[in-house]
């Protein structure tokens, strides 16, 4: 047998550490403080569900789950798959808990790792993390209006300044079926022209292509049915009411008409949020509509509207501004010299813990003049020092590390002297 002497993550997944992870809590509690103010309350649901609400729910044919779902059989032959987004999970919840008799809309939001076996890239992993927040039983273009406000204020608050809103509509079920009957039409007889995905797209999902990136099949989609002019005059008035009171309320957006958004499920408004920062995989978040998910899941006719924030890449371009916020606040050390013991220092950083200050003791034998460097190398500015003569006197030394300046302070003084540095 072989042994490993060294494990590392699995590809595609990555360890996040401090500091990079307060800044990750900060942007965490800033969702959860702004999606809170527009009545979202948190719902968490199971990492693991039955691989069959993901192949109703998002879809068969999608690459999610057709190609990049994390899916197993149990101990009793169960299929599971590790959850590879959560809007057909917090659909399910809505469904299991009958939250259609709460009070609509029912707004949920959620945080927390998906998977998918996707090759990793720059910003693309196998386990990356969501924010997402889901809005159930409104039918209305106003909802749609007020959580596109509400992701505003969220990025706004992160300092984000040069995002822009993606926005299209794919229409009622109807017209979207419509559509894609349309579209596979017009490509069969192209067939030849279009790459593998795309010709497998056209069996199975022909609406996907129009989110082609290869140039050939653009050129070839210039001339293609186009989306719009299958709408009814329902989603068409939908869709303008919302593009108007986004102008009214100052929402940068630019009308997409070849966005359609990889899941099936998305019926009517659906959106994107890209930055300019980020190259190919520039997306950061999707929403829309998806009016027939929740009867798709065996519940009654529920419309619900939701996004998916991109943690990771939300992250890789987050204004300095936030980031540096959060640098940290600044930690004390506790330093003690021969002659007292370890539970003296430790009494003492307990003291300043109990404040809300960020401490580090000395608890090993080390010389002070190394405890100093260790504090120093560890980003304190002040260390309080506790030798046998200020036990004696209750006294402490408070030393600068920037300046070297050291003055004797009386124990009961002390958190106020820190506090005024
Ligand atoms: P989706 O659930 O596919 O609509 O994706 C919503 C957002 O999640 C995207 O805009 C990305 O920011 C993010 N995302 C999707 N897949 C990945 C991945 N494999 N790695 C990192 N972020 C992802």
């Amino acid at each position: 047998m072989t042994s490993r002497s060294r494990f590392s993550t699995v590809k595609g997944t990555r360890d996040l550490l401090p500091p990079e992870t307060r800044v990750w809590a900060a942007v965490e509690a800033t969702a959860r403080r702004v999606f809170e103010t527009y009545g979202y309350g948190e719902i968490r649901t199971p990492i693991l569900e039955d691989t069959e609400l993901f192949v109703r729910g998002v879809g068969e044919a999608t690459d999610i789950v057709g190609k990049e779902m994390y899916t197993f059989l149990d101990k009793k032959g169960r299929s599971l798959s590790l959850r590879p987004e959560s809007t057909a999970p917090v659909a399910r919840a809505f469904v299991e808990h009958h939250l259609s008799d709460w009070p609509a809309p029912v707004k949920l939001y959620y945080l927390g790792p998906q998977f998918r076996y996707e090759r990793p890239q720059a910003g693309r992993y196998r386990q990356f993390y969501q924010i997402g927040a889901e809005a159930f039983g409104d039918d209305g273009p106003w909802i749609d209006v007020e959580l596109l406000l509400m992701l505003r204020r969220f990025l706004g608050e992160l300092g984000f300044e040069d995002l822009v809103v993606l926005l299209n509509t794919v229409g009622d079920r109807a017209s979207r079926a419509a559509y894609g009957e349309a579209l596979r039409r017009y490509l069969e007889p192209r067939r030849s022209e279009l790459g593998e995905d795309s010709r497998r797209r056209l069996e199975t999902n022909p609406l996907r292509i129009l989110d082609t990136k290869l140039e050939s099949e653009t050129a070839l989609l210039e001339n293609a049915p186009a989306l719009q002019e299958f709408l009814t005059p329902e989603s068409r008035e939908h869709f303008r009411v919302v593009c108007d009171a986004l102008e009214r309320f100052g929402v940068a957006f630019q009308v997409a008409e070849r966005l359609v958004r990889g899941l099936d499920y998305y019926t009517r408004t659906v959106f994107e949020v890209v930055s300019a920062g980020l190259g190919a995989q520039n997306a950061i978040l999707g929403g829309g509509r998806y009016d027939a998910l929740i009867s798709e899941l065996g519940g009654s006719e529920v419309p619900g509207i939701g996004f998916a924030i991109g943690l990771d890449r939300l992250i890789d371009v987050l204004p300095e501004s936030f980031r540096s916020r959060q640098a940290g606040a600044r930690t004390i050390g506790v330093v003690r010299a021969g002659g007292v013991v370890v539970e003296e220092a430790l009494r003492l950083a307990e003291e300043l813990r109990i404040a809300g200050m960020a401490t580090l003791v000395e608890l090993g034998e080390r010389s002070v003049k190394a405890a100093l460097k260790s504090c120093s190398r560890r980003g304190c500015q002040l260390v309080v020092l506790l030798g046998e003569e200020e036990l004696r006197s209750g006294t402490v030394a408070v030393k600068d590390l920037a300046t070297g300046a050291q003055q004797s302070v009386a124990r009961a003084e002390l958190l106020r002297t820190i506090e005024e540095r």
